[in-house]
């Protein structure tokens, strides 16, 4: 069935490095919890019983105990982001949707979307949308009635709507990538708010291109922002409405390879982003429209090329899990380096910190006890001292009543005698 099909999909995912790398580091700072938690007891007992750490210590050592929980919530959240760009129409909620396996975003003409829309797994089953500012759960049974609604709504083109979606309807969500819908670059003209409000903490960006036409100097423009602001960005680009080109199957390769062209051109010689090796890797061709078809129709049992547009199906859905495996390797090594080289390096200092404080305290005990011992034996040899003079005393009054018993007992012969 479709679950066990995901699941074991799922395993084998390169994903796994992220949710294994997630797991370990929170195993590892659940046991530097519990070792801040000792520590602490035991300085505060100590403190209690000899003076021997003081009020600033014990402070320091309690600002851990916070400094590691605040650590640990935040690597509970910890997730991998990818954000889509690309002019409106394009197909960027198309792509979301066909990764998702399901139609969760809306698409197509009337539902533009306005705002930002984020897609993130939800615990429990549970379906709902919270928009910025607002702790209130919109529980829908209905998600896409909702979320068209919403994309009427004159909401703030830079706001963010975040729809909760549940993890076990699909193995990416299950595996913590949350995924950002953006309005089209072409009707902003604030990309500098859009990139620091949504972008910086992206893991990977995916640049939806129609494969029908040439990238336009806004969606480069974009990616110039990016690619000042972050070093070294993770971009793909899908050419994406692949399937258009079938209709002309004499130019499709001379089109193909000046897209192909033209994209590596501009990550590796505008954007300086990657060598012209990894651009090959990350400029695909696909149908969008079509993915998601053919899966929904896998999904009720049927044969994936029912969801078949054009002539050439095959090839493009293999094209579309050739980007997904790649995306799937990069986001969960650039995660794993983004979001945990920095946790682990600090969990290291904290433990680090704790060690040398706990060595100082250590030769601070040693001291005192070598002092008490001194103490002891400075005692130990009083009481020697005054046992040899009790003994001699003890000597000396023996002699003394031996020495006066014989004159008494001379005298009393004397006097007898007499
Ligand atoms: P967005 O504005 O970039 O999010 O674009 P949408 O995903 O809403 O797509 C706009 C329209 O293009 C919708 O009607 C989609 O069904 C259609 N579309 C998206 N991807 C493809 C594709 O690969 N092929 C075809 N033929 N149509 C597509």
């Amino acid at each position: 069935n479709v679950e066990s099909r995901l699941y074991q999909s799922n395993d084998k995912s390169p994903l796994q490095i992220f949710v294994r790398a997630k797991k370990k580091i929170n195993d590892i700072y659940g046991e530097i919890e519990e070792y801040v938690h000792e520590t602490t007891t035991f300085i505060n007992a100590l403190h209690t019983e000899a003076e021997i750490v003081d009020k600033a210590e014990r402070e320091l050592f309690e600002s851990y105990v916070y400094k590691v929980a605040a650590i640990r919530e935040v690597l509970q959240r910890d997730h991998m982001k990818v954000a889509f760009f690309g002019r409106t129409s394009n197909g960027k909620s198309s792509v979301i949707n066909a990764m998702l396996r399901e139609k969760i975003l809306p698409s197509g003409i009337g539902h533009t979307t306005n705002c930002f829309c984020q897609v993130e797994g939800s615990n429990g089953g549970e379906a709902y949308l919270m928009t910025e500012g607002s702790e209130e759960k919109l529980n829908v049974v209905n998600i896409k009635q909702l979320a068209n609604a919403l994309c009427q709504e004159k909401l703030c083109e830079s706001s963010l709507v975040r729809i909760f979606w549940p993890r076990e309807r699909c193995s990416l969500l299950r595996d913590d990538v949350v995924f950002v819908d953006s309005p089209g670059v072409d009707v902003s003209a604030n990309l500098d708010d859009w990139i620091d409000n949504h972008c910086l903490n992206a893991d990977v960006f995916v640049l939806v291109l129609n494969a029908e036409s040439t990238m336009t100097r806004a969606e480069k423009q974009f990616f110039h922002t990016v690619s000042q602001k972050l070093s070294k960005p993770n971009i793909f680009i899908l050419n994406n409405r692949w399937d258009a080109s079938a209709n002309e199957p004499e130019c499709q390769e001379s089109v193909k390879s000046q897209h192909t062209e033209r994209c590596i051109d501009f990550l590796t010689k505008e954007l300086k982003v990657s060598n012209e090796k990894e651009a090959a890797e990350r400029v695909f061709f696909v149908s969008a429209r079509e993915t998601l078809q053919a899966r929904i129709e896998e999904a009720k049992g049927n044969p994936p090329h029912m969801g078949a547009i054009a002539e050439g199906f095959q090839i493009r859905y293999f094209e579309f899990q050739d980007f997904e495996r790649k995306f799937e390797e990069c986001i969960s090594q650039s995660a794993v380096k983004t979001k945990f080289q920095q946790h682990s390096s600090r969990g290291k200092s904290v433990s680090g910190d704790m060690k040398s404080m706990l060595d100082n305290i250590f030769e601070r005990i040693t001291i005192f006890r070598n002092l008490k011992q001194d103490q002891k034996n400075l005692l130990t040899e009083r009481i020697q001292g005054t046992e040899t003079q009790m003994m001699q005393v003890t000597r000396e009054m023996k002699m003394k009543i031996h020495n006066m018993v014989e004159e008494v007992e001379e005298k009393v012969s004397k006097a007898l005698n007499e």
